[in-house]
């Protein structure tokens, strides 16, 4: 416990047990350069509801705990924010690419971030997640997951083409309580700060200050971090009324947190 925000990079002084299996696994297929999605062809075969039930049931048997993170993950269709080329994998437990050298993440680890927010917030019995910062929107799907989960949604991507695709996908769902920013999250997004949930699907070598700046007291940030060893790891940071506390958890895989626009 500190009063101050904690100096970064972070000792590994309690890493937890890899339970789980490292994230984002490299992009199998060539990035993509068609930014419209519609629903899935007909013809696949693909029964998305069923689909949808059975990852979801996989979700669960491997120990994602909270049953909003569940019906969230039953509720939005992950394959609308896929490529048309690659909707019947969109229920496998696979990251999957979404063009500009960026990928969706794998549902087991969009899950189990979404089960530590809740965790931290379920804790307080508030159960929502409250007023979310997502650092690294890409092509929305957490962003559609954290608009069940929360009551507003700030999610920042430094892509312009993501961006505008996001924007395009998430029009087409019925949540209106996510609001995109074009712009470096490095910085977070002062102007809707504190946040009382913080995730990041992009990892750097530290924690920018201005994310634990903008967590509230009571608040909780989930996010990949390089581990001083090498590799990445998830780092969670709890902030109360005496400072920030973090704990170390399992390896994890995600894509470079970069700074500036494009
Ligand atoms: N949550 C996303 C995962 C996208 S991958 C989804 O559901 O699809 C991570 C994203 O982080 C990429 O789109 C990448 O461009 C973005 N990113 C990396 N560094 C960033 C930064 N400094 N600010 C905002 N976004 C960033």
């Amino acid at each position: 416990m500190s009063a101050r925000p904690p100096r970064f990079p972070l000792a590994l002084d309690r890493v937890a047990p890899a339970s789980r299996s490292a994230a984002a696994q490299p992009a199998r297929q060539p990035p993509l350069g068609d930014a419209r999605r519609g629903p899935p062809p007909s013809g696949l075969g693909l029964d998305s509801d069923g689909v949808r039930a059975r990852m979801v049931e996989r979700l669960r048997a491997g120990g994602v705990r909270a049953d909003a993170v569940l019906a969230a993950f039953a509720a939005v269709p992950r394959h609308h924010f896929v490529d048309s080329a690659l909707v019947t994998q969109a229920y496998e437990d696979t990251s999957l690419p979404i063009g500009h050298a960026q990928t969706i993440s794998k549902p087991s680890v969009v899950a189990r971030m979404l089960d530590l927010l809740h965790d931290g917030r379920s804790a307080r019995a508030t159960g929502s997640l409250g007023r979310v910062l997502e650092i690294g929107t890409g092509c929305g799907y957490q962003a559609a997951l954290l608009a069940r989960l929360g009551r507003q949604v700030i999610s920042v991507e430094r892509l312009r083409p993501l961006h505008e695709k996001a924007r395009e996908l998430l029009a087409a769902l019925p949540r209106s309580n996510v609001r995109l920013v074009h712009a470096d999250g490095r910085l977070g997004h002062p102007p809707n700060a504190p946040y009382d949930s913080i995730v990041a699907a992009a990892g750097g070598d530290d924690l920018p200050p201005a994310w634990l700046e903008q967590l509230a007291v009571g608040g909780r940030l989930v996010a990949p971090m390089r581990a001083l060893g090498g590799g990445q790891v998830l780092v969670v940071v709890d902030r109360d009324e005496a400072g920030w506390r973090r704990s170390v958890h399992e390896a994890v895989q995600f894509v470079p947190l970069k700074s500036g626009v494009g």
